[in-house]
């Protein structure tokens, strides 16, 4: 079996189209989402992301504001920041860029921003709102692409065996209460295995979606997924190739030319759930405008 490749840049595209759409009706209300975020220090992937973010944000006619500090800012210059954006009524929703510099409590930092502003759905409001599947929460991007993926693509999850491998607040947690929702896209019957989950190989081939978020490159193989189950690469890994102008190349945590032998659907690395991550940001930011009704 081939697998038929997910392709997250053509997804991630109608969903750009369909938030501009949304934006250019409000504009003839009067009304603009806008999006800041907020990035310390001079991490390159980071300031590449932050770069995408903005760029994404005018395309869908967005207002974009990015603040940068130098990895020495404290805790109070970062914490009064957040508090200006907070009350800033251009701005809709708002992000820290994370990994925030070690002496920088990143859970103070991300408690401070208005739960109606968090469109990364960091904030412990949100992070409930999403477990008790209230519609108003916002959805971390990642899982929430991958979810519209699935949907999209139409690949059925009620009643489907969702393995999640990795449990970060980020990925895979959310991504179990998504898929566990009753809801489109949901009512998946849900494994989330991690690092101390014994005999990982024997529960990753019991999944009809295998959804991977560990950061271990091509930590997942043929051997470990059954034949025709859809598998979901989250992982971005630079490995070390002088054969390359850049002298790394970036994979997935799954091997991908083996597994797509194996597997019936597939996300490359990249082109895959990168590409919905930022389209559903730009999702979410649209969704803050409207729920706060300017
Ligand atoms: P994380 O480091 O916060 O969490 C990793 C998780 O993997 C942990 O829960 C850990 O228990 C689990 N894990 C680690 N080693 C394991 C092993 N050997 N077996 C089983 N489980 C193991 O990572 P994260 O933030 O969730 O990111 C995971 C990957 O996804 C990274 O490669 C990251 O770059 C990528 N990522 C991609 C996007 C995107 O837009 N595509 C977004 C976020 C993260």
């Amino acid at each position: 079996m081939t697998a038929r490749i997910l392709d997250g840049v053509r997804i991630g595209k109608e969903i750009r189209g369909e938030v501009a759409a949304a934006v250019a009706r409000m504009a003839g209300k009067g009304r603009k989402p806008g999006l800041a975020v907020v990035i310390v220090g001079d991490d390159p992937a980071s300031r590449v992301y932050v770069r995408s973010k903005g760029r994404a944000c005018l395309e869908a006619g967005m207002h974009s504001e990015t603040v940068e500090y130098p990895a020495t800012v404290t805790q109070d210059e970062l914490l009064a920041q957040i508090d200006r954006l907070n009350a800033d009524p251009a701005i809709h929703g708002m992000l820290v860029q994370l990994p925030l510099p070690k002496h920088i409590d990143t859970d103070a930092v991300l408690r401070r921003i208005d739960p109606a502003k968090d469109v990364d759905g960091f904030h412990p409001v949100n992070v409930g709102k999403l477990v008790i599947g209230d519609p108003t929460a916002f959805r971390p991007a990642t899982p929430y692409g991958v979810q519209q993926m699935l949907i999209r693509e139409g690949i059925e999850t009620k009643g489907a065996h969702a393995v999640i491998i990795g449990r970060s607040t980020i990925v895979g947690k959310p991504m179990a209460g998504l898929l566990l929702h009753d809801a489109p896209g949901g009512n998946a019957t849900v494994t989330v295995c991690h690092s101390r989950s014994r005999d990982l190989p024997s529960i990753a081939r019991t999944a009809d979606i295998l959804v991977v978020a560990i950061g271990k490159p091509e930590f997942v193989t043929a051997d470990m997924v059954r034949p025709g189950a859809v598998v979901i690469d989250v992982g971005i890994n630079r490995v070390n190739d002088a054969s390359h102008p850049k002298g790394y190349r970036l994979v997935g945590d799954v091997a991908y030319a083996p597994v797509a032998e194996v597997a019936s659907a597939i996300t490359p690395v990249p082109g895959g759930v990168g590409p919905m991550t930022i389209a559903m940001l730009l999702r979410n930011t649209l969704q803050a405008a409207e729920q706060a009704g300017r």
